[in-house]
Protein backbone atom coordinates (compact mmCIF):
# COMPACT_ATOMS: atom_id res chain seq x y z
CA UNK A 1 0.00 0.00 0.00
CA UNK A 2 1.27 3.59 -0.75
CA UNK A 3 0.69 5.16 2.33
CA UNK A 4 2.57 2.48 4.35
CA UNK A 5 5.65 2.99 1.85
CA UNK A 6 8.68 2.94 5.10
CA UNK A 7 10.33 5.88 2.60
CA UNK A 8 7.44 7.43 1.21
CA UNK A 9 6.83 7.99 5.46
CA UNK A 10 9.93 9.15 6.03
CA UNK A 11 10.15 11.41 3.38
CA UNK A 12 6.57 12.94 4.48
CA UNK A 13 7.92 13.22 8.28
CA UNK A 14 10.81 15.16 6.53
CA UNK A 15 8.63 17.50 4.55
CA UNK A 16 6.71 18.76 7.58
CA UNK A 17 9.91 19.55 9.30
CA UNK A 18 11.39 21.16 6.35
CA UNK A 19 8.58 23.56 6.46
CA UNK A 20 8.56 24.05 10.11
CA UNK A 21 12.04 25.38 9.80
CA UNK A 22 11.27 27.03 6.40
CA UNK A 23 13.89 25.19 4.53
CA UNK A 24 14.73 26.49 1.03
CA UNK A 25 12.91 23.89 -1.73
CA UNK A 26 17.02 23.12 -2.54
CA UNK A 27 17.79 21.87 0.80
CA UNK A 28 14.61 20.35 1.13
CA UNK A 29 15.39 18.74 -1.92
CA UNK A 30 19.00 17.44 -0.91
CA UNK A 31 17.61 16.09 2.18
CA UNK A 32 14.65 13.83 0.38
CA UNK A 33 16.84 11.07 -1.33
CA UNK A 34 19.64 9.13 -0.48
CA UNK A 35 23.34 10.68 -1.42
CA UNK A 36 24.29 7.13 -2.49
CA UNK A 37 22.90 3.36 -2.72
CA UNK A 38 24.92 0.33 -3.52
CA UNK A 39 22.91 -2.72 -5.25
CA UNK A 40 25.23 -5.86 -5.05
CA UNK A 41 25.09 -9.65 -5.81
CA UNK A 42 26.33 -12.00 -3.61
CA UNK A 43 26.97 -15.28 -5.16
CA UNK A 44 27.20 -18.18 -1.77
CA UNK A 45 28.51 -21.70 -1.79
CA UNK A 46 25.90 -23.49 -0.01
CA UNK A 47 26.21 -26.59 2.14
CA UNK A 48 25.09 -28.72 -0.60
CA UNK A 49 27.61 -27.20 -3.17
CA UNK A 50 25.13 -25.34 -5.16
CA UNK A 51 25.92 -21.51 -5.60
CA UNK A 52 22.90 -19.16 -4.12
CA UNK A 53 22.82 -15.71 -5.59
CA UNK A 54 21.58 -12.51 -2.70
CA UNK A 55 21.08 -9.77 -3.25
CA UNK A 56 22.05 -6.77 -1.16
CA UNK A 57 22.04 -3.20 -0.44
CA UNK A 58 23.79 -0.20 1.41
CA UNK A 59 22.17 3.38 1.35
CA UNK A 60 24.28 5.84 2.09
CA UNK A 61 21.81 9.06 2.97
CA UNK A 62 23.79 11.85 4.25
CA UNK A 63 27.26 12.17 4.94
CA UNK A 64 27.03 16.05 5.92
CA UNK A 65 28.24 15.58 9.75
CA UNK A 66 30.55 12.90 9.49
CA UNK A 67 31.12 9.00 8.22
CA UNK A 68 27.35 7.65 7.62
CA UNK A 69 26.17 4.82 10.14
CA UNK A 70 23.93 2.25 10.70
CA UNK A 71 23.04 -1.64 10.73
CA UNK A 72 22.39 -4.07 8.54
CA UNK A 73 19.40 -5.87 8.31
CA UNK A 74 18.90 -9.57 6.94
CA UNK A 75 15.62 -9.78 6.32
CA UNK A 76 12.89 -12.45 3.66
CA UNK A 77 10.94 -9.31 2.97
CA UNK A 78 13.56 -6.42 2.83
CA UNK A 79 13.30 -3.83 -0.02
CA UNK A 80 15.76 -1.26 -1.14
CA UNK A 81 12.60 1.10 0.21
CA UNK A 82 12.88 -0.22 3.43
CA UNK A 83 16.50 0.48 3.50
CA UNK A 84 16.39 3.93 2.20
CA UNK A 85 13.41 4.86 4.99
CA UNK A 86 15.79 3.23 7.62
CA UNK A 87 18.76 4.77 6.47
CA UNK A 88 17.03 8.33 6.58
CA UNK A 89 16.35 7.35 10.39
CA UNK A 90 19.58 7.19 10.84
CA UNK A 91 20.97 10.59 9.65
CA UNK A 92 18.37 11.90 12.27
CA UNK A 93 19.02 9.14 14.94
CA UNK A 94 22.81 10.17 14.95
CA UNK A 95 22.14 14.02 14.16
CA UNK A 96 19.27 14.06 17.45
CA UNK A 97 22.15 12.15 20.08
CA UNK A 98 24.84 14.20 18.60
CA UNK A 99 27.51 12.18 17.25
CA UNK A 100 29.30 13.24 14.59
CA UNK A 101 28.19 10.95 12.14
CA UNK A 102 25.66 10.47 9.07
CA UNK A 103 23.31 8.00 8.47
CA UNK A 104 22.96 4.51 6.34
CA UNK A 105 21.57 1.22 6.10
CA UNK A 106 22.15 -2.20 4.95
CA UNK A 107 19.69 -5.18 3.61
CA UNK A 108 20.49 -8.51 2.78
CA UNK A 109 17.10 -10.29 1.41
CA UNK A 110 17.55 -13.64 2.70
CA UNK A 111 15.66 -15.82 5.44
CA UNK A 112 18.28 -16.32 8.33
CA UNK A 113 16.59 -19.21 9.80
CA UNK A 114 17.20 -21.21 6.78
CA UNK A 115 20.60 -20.96 6.58
CA UNK A 116 23.29 -23.04 8.74
CA UNK A 117 26.21 -21.40 10.59
CA UNK A 118 28.90 -21.82 7.53
CA UNK A 119 26.24 -20.33 5.09
CA UNK A 120 25.89 -17.53 7.29
CA UNK A 121 29.40 -16.96 7.51
CA UNK A 122 29.77 -17.02 4.14
CA UNK A 123 27.41 -14.90 2.80
CA UNK A 124 28.51 -12.36 5.67
CA UNK A 125 31.58 -12.35 3.83
CA UNK A 126 30.30 -12.42 0.45
CA UNK A 127 28.53 -8.96 1.16
CA UNK A 128 31.90 -7.14 2.63
CA UNK A 129 33.57 -8.73 -0.34
CA UNK A 130 31.17 -7.01 -2.71
CA UNK A 131 30.62 -3.17 -0.92
CA UNK A 132 34.33 -3.43 0.87
CA UNK A 133 35.86 -0.22 -1.32
CA UNK A 134 32.79 1.79 -0.32
CA UNK A 135 32.79 1.52 3.57
CA UNK A 136 35.68 1.94 6.45
CA UNK A 137 36.05 3.65 9.88
CA UNK A 138 36.20 6.76 8.16
CA UNK A 139 33.68 6.26 5.42
CA UNK A 140 30.52 4.24 6.57
CA UNK A 141 30.25 2.01 9.24
CA UNK A 142 27.94 -0.77 9.68
CA UNK A 143 26.24 -2.65 12.83
CA UNK A 144 24.00 -4.98 13.69
CA UNK A 145 20.39 -4.74 12.91
CA UNK A 146 17.10 -6.79 12.57
CA UNK A 147 18.54 -10.62 12.46
CA UNK A 148 22.77 -9.88 12.36
CA UNK A 149 24.43 -10.28 15.30
CA UNK A 150 27.98 -9.84 17.03
CA UNK A 151 29.43 -12.69 15.18
CA UNK A 152 28.11 -11.73 12.49
CA UNK A 153 29.76 -8.79 12.59
CA UNK A 154 32.94 -10.44 13.65
CA UNK A 155 33.15 -12.18 10.81
CA UNK A 156 32.46 -9.24 8.11
CA UNK A 157 35.51 -6.99 10.59
CA UNK A 158 37.99 -9.93 9.68
CA UNK A 159 36.71 -9.69 6.11
CA UNK A 160 37.36 -6.14 5.87
CA UNK A 161 40.74 -6.61 7.42
CA UNK A 162 41.68 -8.97 5.05
CA UNK A 163 40.94 -6.42 2.38
CA UNK A 164 42.57 -3.71 4.02
CA UNK A 165 45.45 -5.98 4.71
CA UNK A 166 45.70 -5.09 8.60
CA UNK A 167 43.28 -5.36 11.41
CA UNK A 168 40.37 -2.58 11.29
CA UNK A 169 38.10 -3.08 14.22
CA UNK A 170 36.80 0.38 13.82
CA UNK A 171 34.98 -0.93 10.03
CA UNK A 172 32.45 -2.37 11.98
CA UNK A 173 30.42 -1.86 15.07
CA UNK A 174 28.32 -4.53 17.73
CA UNK A 175 31.32 -6.51 17.38
CA UNK A 176 31.76 -9.56 19.92
CA UNK A 177 34.09 -8.11 23.17
CA UNK A 178 37.21 -10.01 21.94
CA UNK A 179 37.31 -8.51 18.34
CA UNK A 180 37.27 -4.94 19.54
CA UNK A 181 33.27 -4.80 20.82
CA UNK A 182 32.40 -2.43 23.49
CA UNK A 183 31.02 -3.44 26.80
CA UNK A 184 27.61 -2.11 27.57
CA UNK A 185 26.81 -2.58 23.67
CA UNK A 186 24.29 -5.52 23.70
CA UNK A 187 21.60 -3.76 25.84
CA UNK A 188 22.54 0.00 24.86
CA UNK A 189 19.53 0.66 22.65
CA UNK A 190 17.10 -0.83 25.43
CA UNK A 191 19.49 1.17 28.43
CA UNK A 192 18.81 4.14 26.31
CA UNK A 193 15.57 3.56 26.00
CA UNK A 194 15.09 3.58 29.44
CA UNK A 195 17.10 6.93 30.51
CA UNK A 196 14.42 8.77 28.33
CA UNK A 197 11.69 7.09 29.64
CA UNK A 198 12.94 8.31 33.63
CA UNK A 199 12.97 11.63 31.95
CA UNK A 200 9.50 11.56 29.85
CA UNK A 201 8.27 10.25 33.32
CA UNK A 202 9.61 12.51 35.45
CA UNK A 203 8.25 15.39 33.29
CA UNK A 204 4.75 14.17 32.94
CA UNK A 205 4.66 12.80 36.51
CA UNK A 206 4.66 9.22 36.36
CA UNK A 207 5.93 7.46 38.92
CA UNK A 208 7.54 4.58 37.26
CA UNK A 209 8.05 2.33 40.46
CA UNK A 210 4.29 2.25 40.31
CA UNK A 211 3.77 1.83 36.32
CA UNK A 212 2.26 -0.88 34.83
CA UNK A 213 4.32 -1.69 30.93
CA UNK A 214 3.45 -3.63 28.00
CA UNK A 215 6.28 -4.92 25.26
CA UNK A 216 5.77 -5.54 21.59
CA UNK A 217 8.42 -7.47 20.06
CA UNK A 218 10.64 -9.94 22.56
CA UNK A 219 13.76 -9.88 20.65
CA UNK A 220 17.19 -8.34 21.82
CA UNK A 221 15.93 -4.58 22.01
CA UNK A 222 12.30 -5.94 23.96
CA UNK A 223 14.16 -8.76 26.33
CA UNK A 224 16.69 -5.96 27.17
CA UNK A 225 14.13 -3.50 28.26
CA UNK A 226 11.88 -5.68 30.13
CA UNK A 227 15.13 -6.74 32.38
CA UNK A 228 15.79 -2.80 32.59
CA UNK A 229 12.11 -0.99 33.30
CA UNK A 230 12.43 -4.04 36.20
CA UNK A 231 16.06 -3.40 37.37
CA UNK A 232 16.16 0.08 36.90
CA UNK A 233 12.39 1.27 38.36
CA UNK A 234 10.91 -1.53 39.21
CA UNK A 235 8.13 -1.11 37.10
CA UNK A 236 5.39 -3.90 36.54
CA UNK A 237 5.85 -6.00 33.24
CA UNK A 238 2.00 -7.11 32.59
CA UNK A 239 2.76 -7.55 28.79
CA UNK A 240 4.81 -9.19 26.28
CA UNK A 241 4.46 -10.57 22.92
CA UNK A 242 6.47 -11.70 19.85
CA UNK A 243 5.79 -12.86 16.23
CA UNK A 244 3.81 -16.08 17.74
CA UNK A 245 1.28 -13.79 19.81
CA UNK A 246 1.38 -12.24 23.59
CA UNK A 247 -0.12 -12.72 26.86
CA UNK A 248 -1.08 -11.07 29.79
CA UNK A 249 -0.71 -11.66 33.29
CA UNK A 250 -2.04 -8.43 35.24
CA UNK A 251 0.15 -9.76 38.46
CA UNK A 252 2.93 -9.11 36.27
CA UNK A 253 5.62 -11.06 34.25
CA UNK A 254 9.31 -11.48 35.61
CA UNK A 255 11.56 -11.11 33.30
CA UNK A 256 13.87 -13.70 34.04
CA UNK A 257 11.26 -16.74 34.04
CA UNK A 258 10.13 -14.81 29.78
CA UNK A 259 13.42 -14.61 28.69
CA UNK A 260 14.25 -18.36 29.49
CA UNK A 261 11.51 -19.34 28.14
CA UNK A 262 11.34 -17.64 24.74
CA UNK A 263 14.81 -19.24 24.82
CA UNK A 264 13.85 -22.68 25.46
CA UNK A 265 10.39 -22.74 23.76
CA UNK A 266 10.65 -20.33 20.86
CA UNK A 267 7.96 -18.05 22.29
CA UNK A 268 6.79 -16.23 24.94
CA UNK A 269 3.20 -17.52 24.33
CA UNK A 270 4.27 -20.95 26.45
CA UNK A 271 4.21 -18.57 29.36
CA UNK A 272 1.19 -18.55 32.16
CA UNK A 273 -1.59 -16.02 31.47
CA UNK A 274 -4.18 -14.78 28.97
CA UNK A 275 -3.16 -15.28 25.55
CA UNK A 276 -3.63 -11.78 23.37
CA UNK A 277 -2.99 -10.66 20.02
CA UNK A 278 -0.24 -8.16 18.91
CA UNK A 279 -3.03 -5.44 18.24
CA UNK A 280 -4.59 -6.32 21.62
CA UNK A 281 -1.32 -5.39 23.27
CA UNK A 282 -1.19 -2.25 22.08
CA UNK A 283 -4.38 -1.31 23.34
CA UNK A 284 -4.23 -2.27 26.94
CA UNK A 285 -4.51 -0.02 29.48
CA UNK A 286 -1.04 0.25 30.69
CA UNK A 287 1.35 3.48 31.45
CA UNK A 288 3.77 2.34 29.10
CA UNK A 289 3.91 0.86 26.01
CA UNK A 290 7.22 0.09 24.38
CA UNK A 291 7.12 -1.37 20.90
CA UNK A 292 10.24 -3.47 20.08
CA UNK A 293 9.34 -5.40 17.28
CA UNK A 294 8.81 -4.06 13.06
CA UNK A 295 7.36 -1.11 11.20
CA UNK A 296 4.03 0.55 11.26
CA UNK A 297 2.07 -1.45 14.51
CA UNK A 298 0.34 1.92 15.14
CA UNK A 299 -1.58 3.30 12.39
CA UNK A 300 -4.50 5.66 12.29
CA UNK A 301 -6.76 2.46 12.42
CA UNK A 302 -5.57 1.84 16.30
CA UNK A 303 -4.01 4.96 17.69
CA UNK A 304 -7.54 6.57 18.99
CA UNK A 305 -7.35 2.83 21.28
CA UNK A 306 -4.25 3.09 22.49
CA UNK A 307 -4.54 3.99 26.21
CA UNK A 308 -0.23 3.80 27.22
CA UNK A 309 0.70 7.74 28.68
CA UNK A 310 4.31 7.30 27.43
CA UNK A 311 5.00 5.31 23.89
CA UNK A 312 8.97 4.66 24.16
CA UNK A 313 9.79 3.49 20.18
CA UNK A 314 12.60 1.10 20.52
CA UNK A 315 11.71 -0.36 17.58
CA UNK A 316 12.11 2.06 13.88
CA UNK A 317 9.13 3.41 12.53
CA UNK A 318 6.53 1.57 14.45
CA UNK A 319 4.31 4.49 13.97
CA UNK A 320 2.94 6.74 10.75
CA UNK A 321 2.05 10.00 10.23
CA UNK A 322 -1.42 10.33 10.70
CA UNK A 323 -1.18 8.02 13.99
CA UNK A 324 1.31 10.75 15.83
CA UNK A 325 -0.88 13.51 15.18
CA UNK A 326 -3.95 11.50 16.75
CA UNK A 327 -1.66 10.04 19.60
CA UNK A 328 -0.60 14.08 20.33
CA UNK A 329 -4.15 15.34 20.71
CA UNK A 330 -4.72 12.38 23.57
CA UNK A 331 -1.93 13.70 25.25
CA UNK A 332 -0.06 10.43 24.77
CA UNK A 333 4.11 11.28 25.06
CA UNK A 334 5.79 9.65 22.19
CA UNK A 335 9.24 9.00 22.44
CA UNK A 336 9.78 9.22 18.36
CA UNK A 337 12.25 5.72 17.35
CA UNK A 338 15.49 7.67 16.38
CA UNK A 339 15.47 9.13 19.67
CA UNK A 340 14.35 6.39 21.95
CA UNK A 341 16.46 3.81 20.26
CA UNK A 342 19.57 6.27 19.46
CA UNK A 343 21.64 4.21 22.43
CA UNK A 344 22.61 1.22 20.24
CA UNK A 345 24.11 4.03 17.69
CA UNK A 346 25.56 6.03 20.47
CA UNK A 347 27.55 3.24 22.37
CA UNK A 348 28.53 1.81 18.68
CA UNK A 349 30.34 5.55 18.54
CA UNK A 350 31.74 4.33 22.01
CA UNK A 351 33.04 1.31 20.59
CA UNK A 352 34.81 3.26 17.39
CA UNK A 353 36.14 5.94 19.69
CA UNK A 354 37.72 3.04 21.55
CA UNK A 355 38.68 0.95 18.27
CA UNK A 356 39.95 3.95 16.95
CA UNK A 357 42.36 4.92 20.08
CA UNK A 358 42.54 1.68 20.98
CA UNK A 359 41.86 1.99 24.95
CA UNK A 360 38.90 0.34 26.63
CA UNK A 361 36.65 1.91 28.25
CA UNK A 362 34.89 -0.03 31.72
CA UNK A 363 31.72 -0.39 31.95
CA UNK A 364 30.36 2.47 34.05
CA UNK A 365 31.82 4.98 31.96
CA UNK A 366 29.81 3.53 28.88
CA UNK A 367 26.58 3.95 31.00
CA UNK A 368 27.96 7.32 32.04
CA UNK A 369 28.69 8.96 29.03
CA UNK A 370 25.17 7.09 27.38
CA UNK A 371 23.08 8.36 30.06
CA UNK A 372 24.57 12.18 29.44
CA UNK A 373 24.13 11.85 25.89
CA UNK A 374 20.36 10.46 25.51
CA UNK A 375 19.22 12.96 28.20
CA UNK A 376 21.07 15.60 27.02
CA UNK A 377 19.34 14.81 23.38
CA UNK A 378 15.49 13.87 25.48
CA UNK A 379 15.91 17.78 26.62
CA UNK A 380 16.85 19.48 23.13
CA UNK A 381 13.61 17.88 21.48
CA UNK A 382 11.25 18.75 24.81
CA UNK A 383 12.46 21.97 24.50
CA UNK A 384 11.82 22.38 21.06
CA UNK A 385 8.42 20.69 21.45
CA UNK A 386 6.97 23.24 24.02
CA UNK A 387 9.03 26.35 22.21
CA UNK A 388 7.41 25.27 19.17
CA UNK A 389 4.27 23.53 20.25
CA UNK A 390 4.50 20.63 18.12
CA UNK A 391 4.31 16.95 18.64
CA UNK A 392 7.76 15.08 19.45
CA UNK A 393 8.42 13.64 16.50
CA UNK A 394 8.03 16.93 14.81
CA UNK A 395 10.51 18.42 17.44
CA UNK A 396 13.02 15.46 17.23
CA UNK A 397 13.47 15.85 13.58
CA UNK A 398 13.54 19.83 13.86
CA UNK A 399 16.64 19.56 16.23
CA UNK A 400 18.05 16.81 13.91
CA UNK A 401 17.16 18.10 10.31
CA UNK A 402 18.61 21.51 11.66
CA UNK A 403 22.38 20.33 12.67
CA UNK A 404 22.56 18.59 8.85
CA UNK A 405 21.54 21.59 7.28
CA UNK A 406 23.96 23.88 9.24
CA UNK A 407 26.80 21.20 8.34
CA UNK A 408 25.80 21.11 5.03
CA UNK A 409 25.75 25.38 4.86
CA UNK A 410 29.41 25.32 6.24
CA UNK A 411 30.39 22.96 3.66
CA UNK A 412 29.20 24.24 0.95
CA UNK A 413 26.75 22.01 -0.34
CA UNK A 414 23.47 23.98 0.03
N1 LIG B 1 20.91 -0.87 13.95
C1 LIG B 1 20.92 0.02 15.07
C2 LIG B 1 19.99 1.21 14.81
O1 LIG B 1 19.04 1.13 14.09
C3 LIG B 1 22.32 0.42 15.46
C4 LIG B 1 23.09 1.13 14.39
C5 LIG B 1 24.55 1.30 14.77
O2 LIG B 1 24.91 0.90 15.85
O3 LIG B 1 25.26 1.83 13.94
O4 LIG B 1 20.15 2.24 15.41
Amino acid sequence: MEELNPFRIAQMQLDEAAEFLQLDSGTHEMLRWPMRELHVTIPVRMDDGKIKVFQGFRVQYNDARGPTKGGIRWHPEETVDTVRALAAWMTWKTSVVDIPYGGAKGGIICNPKDLSEGEKERLARGYIRALGRFIGPKKDIPAPDVYTTPQIMAWMMDEYSTITGYNTPGVITGKLIDVGGSLGRGDATARGGMFVLREAAYINDIDLSKATVAIQGYGNAGQYAHSLVEEMFASKVIAISDSKGGILNKNGLKAEKCISTKLKKGSVIALDGDKISNEELLELDVDVLIPAALENVITEKNAGKIKARIIVELANGPTTPEADKILHDKNCYVIPDFLANAGGVTVSYFEWVQNEAGYYWPIDRVYRELDKLMTKAFHFVHDMRANEKVHNRLAAYMVAVKRVVDAMKIRGWV
